[in-house]
């Protein structure tokens, strides 16, 4: 499977240089995944190449005109346009989530419309994009980095682009839970030894121990992913109440 994915920047070395490397300039070496990075101001027809202007109604800064971004859409991929659905990156899009990336993962195709300044003519919000993503409650100077962040959150969910299929499947999120803690060698560290359980080489026991580990997680630090699943069941609650003894080494007959 092949992840297709168009951008659209007034920075495309900035998407191109972040994506040569690691996972995904590996993916695209596979031919697991294709980028198709569109510069924005290839769509102005002025000497300048400007793709801004002032806010009418007056206030700071300067927004990006419907005109050339409509331009690219259309224009791009030899008249075709641009994939959909094509996101636009907004601090006031949808909260982009791990669903989102798998969706977005096993759509085949899609695009991202990358802002500056303060950001999109609302016109081109409401007639040419089909979503809204915000990575996030804070500002950026650009939509760049969002779009990078989405790229690749969606990328590594493409089977074949991480080394161990079954990472995707464990991680935070994945199951609606924050990820259990990891440890590797040495085995102490600064005095601190890894939970024995962690050595016995009962996989069962182990299993259950990160499952214990991971609700104990999210309900501390992220309630709203529990309630999002609908609580705990009682297997869950049974599970958390042993895991002390989960965690300890286990009894000799
Ligand atoms: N005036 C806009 C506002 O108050 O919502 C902020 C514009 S921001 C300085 C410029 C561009 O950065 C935006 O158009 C968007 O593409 C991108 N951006 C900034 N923060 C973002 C976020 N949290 N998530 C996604 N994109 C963001």
């Amino acid at each position: 499977m092949k992840l297709c994915i168009d951008v659209i920047t007034i920075f495309p070395e900035m998407i191109r240089s972040y994506a040569s490397e690691s996972i995904l300039g590996r993916a695209q070496a596979q031919g697991l995944l294709s980028l198709g990075i569109h510069d924005l101001r290839d769509g102005a027809h002025d000497a300048r190449r400007s793709v801004d202007d002032t806010p009418f109604g007056g206030g700071p800064g300067m927004v990006l005109t419907p005109g050339p971004i409509a331009s690219v859409i259309r224009s791009a991929n030899g008249g075709a346009g641009v994939a959909r659905p094509l996101i636009a990156l907004t601090p006031s899009g949808k909260q982009f989530t791990q669903a989102h990336a798998k969706a977005l993962a096993d759509s085949g195709s899609f695009s991202l419309l990358c802002g500056r300044y303060e950001g999109f003519d609302q016109r081109v919000l409401d007639d040419d994009v089909d979503e809204e993503f915000s990575i996030g409650d804070f500002v950026l100077a650009g939509g760049e980095l969002a779009g990078l962040v989405i790229i690749e959150a969606a990328a590594r969910l493409i089977p074949g682009v991480l080394g161990n299929e079954e990472s995707p499947l464990t991680e935070s999120f994945a199951e609606g839970l924050l990820e259990y803690p990891q440890y590797t060698k040495p085995q102490e560290f600064s005095g601190a030894s890894v939970p024995p359980v962690l050595l016995s080489g009962d996989h069962g026991r182990i299993a259950s121990w990160r499952l214990a580990k991971a609700l104990e997680r999210t309900l501390e630090r992220r309630p709203d992913l529990i309630e999002a699943r609908g609580g705990l069941s009682a297997a869950e609650m049974a599970l958390l109440q042993r895991l002390d003894e989960l965690e300890g080494a286990p009894k000799s007959d």
